[in-house]
């Protein structure tokens, strides 16, 4: 039988796996996902991940593993490929999961931050395919950041990722869990946006509070929530909106100053509300045109949704067998 040269791009979160099986020249051959059950271990989770890529390589005919790529919840040391003790993953301490991997299936196994996979599946196969300096920003329940630079991610001091979601935009904004205040992703995200809506609606003071259809449900409210009462017209929902929205575009002003990046890729759940956000981003944008000049740097949406952390693991691997130039 003809054999196929195969990769697994494995997206570890905090409640589901993912794996897919691809071919070097990035088509998914096949793809499934399962529970991670984190409560329960990292031993019981490593096996359940290599029960995983187990089953799907099984299924590929002539299939011959050359590598396993793992994106994952953070924080992670993508040059030792060890799990280091992500909050979201509790009990999961120093967990050495590449050596695991290439100890099973005998082939370079490695291990990057879920952000820095996801821009690399965008850049691969995605809405970022080709771009010299594209960044990417994952707005969801926090905000993540992650850049590559000519095919190759921008990785901080020891390999870390950096976290351009704990910028800080208000020195007096709310306090973030990082032990900042005011930091980008306690502003715009799908957490911030949800949080100040439960405050304004239990602001007895606030006319528009009194007048929202929010009211009642203050107790349940998430940022979905907010956004579809704001498409309803509602006013308050509208002004949370509008002021995450202009968080959000200061948040990317800087990182535009900062970086010049030809792209930035805008991903996550908020992210498909994108109409909501983009006045407040284009006028953001439009500040920094005395130095950027207009068309300069595009700001799209991503490509790949829930794939990309399994496209950019899957690349990440492929690029440690094979080096680019
Ligand atoms: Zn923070």
């Amino acid at each position: 039988m003809e054999t196929q040269p195969v990769v697994v791009g494995v997206d570890l979160g905090a409640t589901s796996l993912r794996a897919g099986v691809f071919t070097p020249q990035g088509q998914l051959l096949t793809v499934d996902q399962a529970e991670i059950q984190a409560e329960q271990g990292s031993e019981k989770g490593v096996r359940r991940i290599t029960q995983l890529i187990e089953r799907l390589v099984a299924g590929v005919p002539g299939a011959r593993l050359q590598g396993v790529g793992v994106g994952t919840t953070g924080p992670a040391d993508a040059l030792t490929g060890v799990l280091i003790n992500p909050g979201t993953l509790p009990g999961w301490v120093n967990v050495p999961i590449a050596a695991r991997l290439q100890e099973r299936f005998g082939v370079p196994a490695c291990l990057e931050n879920d952000g820095d996979a996801a821009v690399l599946g965008e850049y691969w196969m995605g809405a970022g395919q080709g771009v010299s300096r594209l960044y990417m920003v994952t707005l969801g329940t926090g905000i993540g950041t992650a850049f590559v630079v000519e095919g190759r991610l921008y990785r901080g001091a020891g390999g870390f990722h950096p976290e351009g979601g704990h910028q800080v935009i208000d020195p007096d904004g709310p306090p973030c869990y990082c032990g900042a205040r005011g930091c980008w992703e306690s502003l715009a995200s799908g957490t911030a946006i949800a949080k100040r809506a439960r405050e304004a609606l239990a602001d007895s003071h606030n006319p528009l509070a009194q007048n929202s259809i929010l009211r009642g449900e203050a107790e349940r409210i998430d940022a979905r929530d907010v956004v579809e009462a704001a498409r309803a017209g509602d006013a308050l929902a509208q002004q949370i909106i509008e002021q995450a929205a202009d968080y959000f575009g200061m948040g990317l002003f800087n990182l535009l100053m900062l970086f010049f990046p030809d792209m930035i890729l805008l991903s996550g759940g908020v992210m498909r509300n994108l109409d909501l956000f983009m006045p407040a981003i284009q006028g953001w944008v439009e500040k920094s045109q005395p130095y950027l000049p207009s068309g300069q740097v595009k700001i799209a949406p991503a490509k790949l949704g829930y794939y990309a952390g399994i496209y950019g693991a899957a690349y990440a691997i492929l690029q440690r067998v094979n080096p680019p130039g």
